[in-house]
């Protein structure tokens, strides 16, 4: 059985805890490799790497950092297509959405190749008689992440451009079921000329997570996966004094006021829905259906879910792939069975799909009428299922996106301006679409929920990575000119006058 290994200090290291995961193709339901579980003491072996080459690193030049990006980012792109067959083979998702993946991912490469713009800091000349100050924004020291199945890819991209480019060290906690195409990454990342140590990959469970809250010299911690972990993430790394991150699931609601296009909507909602079998975290989960809103708009639907090719991710005819795990794909079938018996309509059940008997795979599910006390529309079911509840008012469907405990992404759809505009203002989300269904922002924004899909207050990538990755030296210094003349002693406490 092929092993999948750690990536320590610029090579593949053996592991020595003699744990190790079974990993699958989703599309056959097979197992094809076997990952590495790291130790605790793997986990100092790995932070030890990071640490140690923290000091040269944060010294290096901004120039220097600048360009081994930049060959970073032509790696990434010379070998995006293989990278996409890793996260293929190991999560299922079709080739074109695994590019996409490795694509959004790119961007934020691009944003760290702009790191002399982003570390400009801050100048006030003369805030008192020959006084100066200046803040610098200097490096945080070994960061921590920790990252989910769904994109093995693009996540851990959200994270180390900006961790490196700033001057930190990383350890990388892939998730153990799809490591390989992150391990390709990091290969990549050395052979652009990084120094060893500076980018690690620790592939594990539980015990590695659990090793990297309590490593005293982490610093700080980037996660991304399930609300639960992430609270709990959250709580243990602050009580042991790191900055963290912590981003979460989500139940991304779509609303679909009776003034929409119809036909533009009913795309959107089968692309958001659908597309990497639900297992997005931006997925629209949850249609609103706003008055007259409602019939034409599931009809509509209908139509597009029907036909949906499904097989696996590697056949170009395919346009959904199947779920990670065979566990997995058996807990949203359960969802679907629990809908309908509380009352849900079925318009369309994915389990009635004939579909490749041993991978892993659902058909698409349309429930209609679905209502809020149904576990279908409380959980986050993660999964190739579009739930339609139907409001009669723009307010009654605000009141359900409030209450909702998720607060990832959201979106309308609507042709009246002035509707789009209240809705930008008042809905408690973190990321917003105006007809356009997964608000995914580019790479020269942040990232990140509101209410339980955030615990921190700081987004990922973008302006807001640059700030968690780093922290802010304020400096304040006179030099006399022989001039000025000598001040004397004073001790009231120091003023700008
Ligand atoms: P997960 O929470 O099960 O796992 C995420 C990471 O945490 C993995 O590396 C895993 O090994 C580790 N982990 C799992 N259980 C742990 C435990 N008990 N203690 C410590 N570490 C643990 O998430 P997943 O199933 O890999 O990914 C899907 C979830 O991630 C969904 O909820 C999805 O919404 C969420 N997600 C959120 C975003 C976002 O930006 N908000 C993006 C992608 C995915």
């Amino acid at each position: 059985m092929q092993q999948i290994h750690h990536y320590i200090n610029g090579q593949r290291c053996p592991g020595r805890s003699g744990r190790t995961a079974p990993v699958f193709d989703p599309a056959t339901g097979t197992q094809t490799s076997e990952v590495l579980l790291a130790s605790t003491d793997e986990v100092g072996v790995a932070v030890k790497a990071a640490h140690d080459a923290f000091d040269s690193w944060r010294r290096s030049s901004l120039s220097e950092r600048t360009k081994l990006m930049f060959n970073f980012r032509n790696l990434l792109e010379l070998n995006a297509s293989e990278i996409a067959s890793r996260i293929t083979a190991e999560h299922g998702k079709i080739s074109s959405d695994a590019l996409g993946e490795v694509a959004r991912g790119i961007e934020n490469v691009e944003y760290a190749c702009g790191i002399t713009e982003h570390l400009k800091g801050s100048y006030s000349e003369q805030v008192s008689k020959g006084v100066d100050v200046t803040t610098v924004r200097q490096p945080v020291g070994v960061i921590a992440g920790i990252t989910p199945f769904n994109f093995p890819a693009m996540v851990p991209l959200w994270m180390i451009p900006n961790a490196v480019a700033c001057g930190n060290t990383f350890v990388l906690k892939p998730s153990e079921k799809d490591p390989s195409a992150t391990l390709l990454i990091a290969e990549l990342f050395q052979e652009a000329g990084f120094p060893n140590g500076v980018l690690n990959v620790l592939n594990g469970d539980r015990v590695a997570v659990e090793g990297l809250l309590e490593h005293p010299q982490v610093s700080a911690v980037s996660f991304v996966g399930s609300t639960p972990i992430a609270r709990s993430i959250h709580q243990r790394a602050s009580a042991k004094g790191k900055r963290v991150q912590a981003l979460g699931g989500a139940k991304n609601h779509m609303l679909v006021m009776p003034d929409a296009d119809f036909a533009a909507a009913a795309d959107a909602a089968v692309s958001a829905a659908f597309g990497s079998a639900g297992e997005r975290c931006m997925a629209i989960s949850v249609v609103v259906a706003i008055g007259d809103a409602a019939d034409p708009l599931v009809e509509a639907i209908r139509q597009r879910s029907c036909g949906l090719r499904v097989g696996p991710g590697s056949e170009s005819a395919s346009e959904m792939g199947p779920l990670i795990t065979r566990e997995h794909r058996d807990r949203v079938s359960d969802y679907i069975g629990e809908g309908i018996a509380a009352g849900a309509t079925a318009v369309i059940d994915g389990r009635e799909s004939q579909l490749h008997q041993h991978g892993f795979f659902l058909g698409a599910t349309l429930l209609d009428h679905v209502t809020e006390e149904m576990s279908v529309y409380q959980d986050e079911v993660f999964g190739p299922l579009l739930s339609v509840v139907r409001v009669a008012s723009y307010a009654e469907a605000m009141q359900l996106l409030t209450a909702n405990p998720y607060g990832n992404g959201a979106a309308i759809f609507t042709s009246n301006g002035g509707t789009a505009r209240r809705f930008q203002q008042d809905a408690e989300v973190g990321m917003l679409g105006i007809n356009v269904p997964i608000p995914v922002p580019v790479g020269n924004h942040s990232f990140g929920g509101w209410k339980d899909s955030l615990f921190g207050d700081a987004h990922m990538y973008g302006p807001e990575g640059v700030r968690f990755y780093t922290r802010a030296k304020a400096i304040t210094s006179r030099w006399h000119a022989a001039t000025d003349g000598d001040r004397g002693v004073d001790l009231a406490f120091p003023s700008t006058s």
